[in-house]
């Protein structure tokens, strides 16, 4: 199965629930942002730039989860900034089980190896390492050598643990995608669990705007990468890797289900566009203007095909298809069981070259 059974079971269960009791809008995974701090400087990040006079504040662990609470997303991903130089981490990460949702914990990866004990190996914990090339290219992206070697020890080290470890790839107009399937192949040797990839996001903020690319080239940069990668374990679900092809012009912007919290607040409307922030998740879903926002109605959305506006859309979106939930579910069932590292790996040098399946029987078709 491409994630553990327990999450799609849970992910399922949960939209069911909300479909059978016609609530409109409800979110599937909750983007969570302890703080913006950064040890690293990545030429494509937005977070940085956008919140630097803010970026020594940080939510407590209590702000964290009571907003994790009031969300109330089966899925929580912990971002920032970088999350693993949040002191209280490990507590946080604890209490968000006990609740029982599940975790990716998005991080550059340089501080697994040194915090791995504060952490236990569980299905419903995915390190989720940021890695957007081999190692020349990953560490001009990050602006620092040796963070792909540490990344990649941290990888190594969490996975002789037993812990579950995806990885996450910005595609750039650069991006070299013959490398990229290099990268996988390497990563699969490892063992790690799957692989997601999503279009650079073009923030505001960054001022570098040449690394971004237009609709037009993210539909044609995504069609390379559809056939270079198939055969690797892509989390991407199939519906928004169609949409990231230009195949599917009719999914519309489902923001709402991936709200994203920091200490400014509830952004809204998207982890992109920042056009205030809410107190309260209800005040975020009830007091934002959605029919504003997507394609056709912000020029700030033209260009838009991030993953938090449209990998939701499918399953929540007004304009569901029933294939669309076979397609989804399939996906879910032929991919890879978790891996373990192979063993003629265990040497492996980190220079050599190298997003759920729900049923929903409201929906239209
Ligand atoms: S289309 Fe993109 S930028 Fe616009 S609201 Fe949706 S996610 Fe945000």
């Amino acid at each position: 199965m491409r994630f553990p059974l327990t999450m799609t079971a849970k992910l399922s269960g949960y939209i069911a629930g909300k479909r059978m009791r016609r609530v409109e809008k409800f979110p599937l995974v909750m983007m969570l942002e302890p703080l913006h701090a950064c040890n690293l400087t990545c030429t494509g990040c937005g977070r940085i730039r956008e919140y630097k006079e803010t970026i020594k504040e940080q939510l407590t662990v209590e702000q964290c989860l009571r907003a994790v609470d009031e969300c109330g997303a089966p899925i929580v991903s912990i971002c920032g900034g970088e999350p693993m130089i949040y002191r209280e981490l490990a507590r946080l990460v604890r209490e968000i089980l006990d609740r029982g949702k599940h975790i990716y914990l998005c991080t550059n990866g340089m501080f697994i190896q040194k915090r791995l004990k504060e952490y236990q190996p569980t299905s419903s914990f995915f390190f989720n390492v940021h890695l957007d090339g081999l190692e020349a290219t990953h560490d001009l992206c990050v602006e620092r050598k040796g963070v792909f070697r540490q990344a990649i020890e941290g990888i190594r080290a969490a996975k002789a643990e037993g812990f579950m470890v995806c990885t996450n790839t910005t595609i750039y107009k650069q991006t070299d995608l013959g490398e990229i399937a290099d990268l996988f192949e390497y990563l699969k040797e490892l063992g790690v669990d799957g692989h997601t990839i999503a279009p650079s996001y073009s923030y505001a903020a960054v001022q570098h705007k040449e690394i971004f690319m237009s609709r037009q080239e993210i539909q044609a940069k995504f069609r390379q990468a559809a056939k270079v990668l198939e055969k690797y374990a892509l989390m991407t679900s199939p519906i928004y890797l169609d949409y990231l092809q230009g195949e599917r012009e009719d999914l519309m912007c489902t923001a709402w289900g991936n709200p994203t919290y920091n200490p400014s607040g509830w952004k809204a409307p998207c982890y992109l566009i920042t056009d205030g922030h809410h107190a309260t998740f209800k005040d975020f879903l009830e007091k934002t203007d959605w029919e504003r926002y997507g394609r056709g109605r912000d020029p700030r959305c033209e260009h838009c095909m991030v993953h938090v506006g449209y990998e939701p859309s499918a399953v929540l979106g007004a304009n569901r298809r029933l294939r669309d939930t076979w397609r989804l579910l399939k996906w879910q069932l032929s991919g890879v069981t978790p891996g373990r590292p192979r063993s003629s790996s265990s040497e492996a040098d980190p220079c050599s070259p190298l997003s759920p399946a729900p049923t929903d029987s409201s929906e239209a078709t």
